[in-house]
């Protein structure tokens, strides 16, 4: 029997999967690829409404929780983690044990394929540097022997980034406005990769409406992304109609031409 295709993101707040990867990930599930998502904190900070309103951090923190889980049902991931790190300061965990976490839940559920942000965070949000960093070293941890994790070693076989382009950039921006995140006093802007440098392109086309489906669930945050409601089908394309990955690590490396599928090079011998 061959083993079941298995595709683990891990991302840093809930929404990350939907908005970023939700058409990626519906396809996966559409193919019978197992999906889970290993997410780093509870969004304990990001209240949308007004700020006497804020339910504070641990309410929030368990709302935002809840909508993950139903975001994830619609996505077809069926294993989820959220782990307790604080929203907005992921930089500053132990990395030690964040690795640790994500490390062992590599092992557990034994993917092939592991997602997460790119060294660039899309926007230089600090959270997602940092488990851009943390998923990174987590790879390597899972796969050595380290008895402090438990279960067996686990070598994934392939590692990719988020890699947005200038065309979705702009197409992001002409929604949302342009999006000047500011850390430590300085404006960080979305980062575009170069076409050259995108090395998998992901069809997504087809799951538009299971991804916004997924995104509403996202309830508490709907305030931003109300307006994707009234999007007309062309601009709702070039946000999500493809989404672009950079493959940071591979052992079945198939060379310069550019992957429809993030599981190339994992299927032979397999049917689908
Ligand atoms: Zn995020």
């Amino acid at each position: 029997m061959l083993e079941p295709l298995r595709l683990m993101c891990v991302l840093a707040h809930p929404d990350d999967e939907s908005l970023g990867n939700g058409g990626t990930l519906a396809k996966c599930a559409d193919e019978g690829i197992e999906l889970s998502l290993v997410t780093a904190t509870r969004g304990q900070r990001g209240w949308k409404g007004p700020k006497d309103e804020d339910p504070g951090p641990d309410a929030l923190g368990a709302l935002r929780t809840a909508e993950l889980e139903a975001a994830a049902a619609v996505l077809g991931i069926s294993r989820l983690w959220v782990l307790d790190h604080m929203d907005g300061a992921l930089d500053q965990a132990d990395p030690q044990r964040v690795t640790l976490e994500i490390a062992q839940r590599i092992r557990e559920a034994k993917p092939q394929v592991v997602l997460t942000f790119g060294p660039d965070g899309i926007y230089g949000h600090p959270d997602h540097i940092a488990i851009s960093q943390f998923a990174t070293a987590a790879l390597v941890r899972a796969a050595a022997p380290d008895d402090a994790l438990g279960g067996e070693p686990h070598a994934v076989s392939k590692l990719y980034y988020a890699a947005v382009t200038r065309e979705l950039i702009d197409a992001y921006e002409a929604v949302f406005g342009v999006f000047d995140k500011h850390v430590d006093g300085r404006g960080r802007r979305a980062f575009a990769w170069p076409d050259w440098a995108v090395t998998s392109r992901i069809d997504a086309r087809r799951f538009g409406g299971t991804v916004w489906e997924a995104i509403r669930e996202h309830r508490s945050q709907l305030r931003d992304y109300q307006k994707l409601a009234e999007l007309p089908e062309e601009q709702w394309l070039r946000m999500f109609g493809e989404q672009t990955y950079y493959r940071a690590f591979s052992l079945v490396n198939g060379g310069r031409g550019v992957e429809d599928d993030l599981f190339a090079g994992l299927r032979e011998g397999r049917h689908g």
